[in-house]
């Protein structure tokens, strides 16, 4: 049985054909580019393509926003760049550790590969650990992916693109930290995962206070565009209050239920508020976030 499995293995490698993720550079703002990912959960049919990422092509070089979730995505992302320009890909930031956003930095080897010192130091220790995870959900999409960890620290600071001035903020929340990136001259904020437009949150590494107080400071900043991690680009700032309403009703939720003593599947069964059954994912992210965060709730009553 063991020598069939390994035959059927070998034969499915060696036959492995590079997923087509079929990407298509949209412009959102000037020079400007965004990859707008499937609104799913990671399956064969996406190959892992949930996520959105950007680019900027500035006056000398071009920095790049997450990398998807494989090798092969970075490569098509390059791909479909160079139809655009041959500049040079300076910079790509990984705006935090979640696979959907990292692992396509394998095909960014000519490129500086920045990240805040928590994200950098995570994927450092973790990042394979997903790999192994993901294969499972996505198959060959992911077959000749490897982790690669961000080469330097991105602090609080400004990135120079000379006709692009980036503001770099890493704040707290969707994970211990977020970094967000402020184009001063075109007025988009990339908010990263701190915000989900008109999709659930995913909150498996979430401090839900620290990030309601996060996207409090995000929402006094004067931007233009909204450029998520998932989701739509928006120009208001209603993702961002319906993102704090939804957080605060979750955080309640929570609270109450095990104030009550009530079991997982007693919360699942609970209707929901009108004013989020519209939010794409919902069903299947509220009871992700109820089964990761909820021992945390239980416990504080104890
Ligand atoms: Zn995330």
């Amino acid at each position: 049985m063991k020598i069939f499995l390994i035959l059927i293995f070998t034969i499915f490698t060696l036959n492995a054909k590079q997923f087509y993720f079929k990407l298509k550079a949209v412009k959102i703002a000037k020079d400007t580019y965004m990859f707008e990912g499937k609104e799913e959960y990671f399956s064969i049919q996406n190959g892992g393509d949930i996520s959105n990422t950007y680019f900027i092509i500035a006056q000398d070089s071009i920095l790049v926003i997450d990398s998807g979730t494989s090798y092969y995505y970075g490569l098509q992302m390059i791909k479909e760049i160079r139809k655009l320009s041959q500049k040079k890909i300076k910079y790509l930031i990984n705006t935090h550790h979640h696979p959907d956003h990292f692992l396509g930095n394998q095909a960014f080897k000519d490129s500086i590969i920045l990240a805040n010192k928590y994200t950098k130091e995570y994927i450092e220790k973790n990042g394979n650990e997903y790999i192994v995870a993901l294969i499972n959900i996505t198959q060959y999409a992911l077959s000749e992916t490897k982790s690669v960890a961000p080469s330097k620290v991105l602090k609080d600071s400004y990135i120079d693109l000379k006709n692009h001035k980036l503001k770099i903020l890493n704040l707290k929340g969707h994970t211990k930290k977020d970094t967000v990136i402020y184009d001063e001259n075109t007025k988009t904020l990339f908010v990263s995962d701190l915000v989900f437009n008109n999709r659930a949150a995913a909150t498996p590494h979430a401090n839900i206070k620290e990030w309601i107080k996060t996207l409090k400071r995000l929402r006094k900043i004067p931007y233009k565009i909204l450029a998520s991690g998932h989701g739509k680009i928006s120009y208001t700032k209603d993702p961002i209050n319906q993102m704090i309403s939804y957080l605060f009703y979750l955080d309640k939720k929570l609270k109450s239920s095990a104030l009550k003593g009530l079991s997982v599947f007693e919360i699942l069964a609970l209707e929901k508020p009108k004013e989020f059954l519209g939010i794409s994912m919902i069903d299947e992210e509220f009871e992700r976030s109820i089964i990761n965060l909820y021992p945390k709730y239980e416990d504080k009553i104890k």
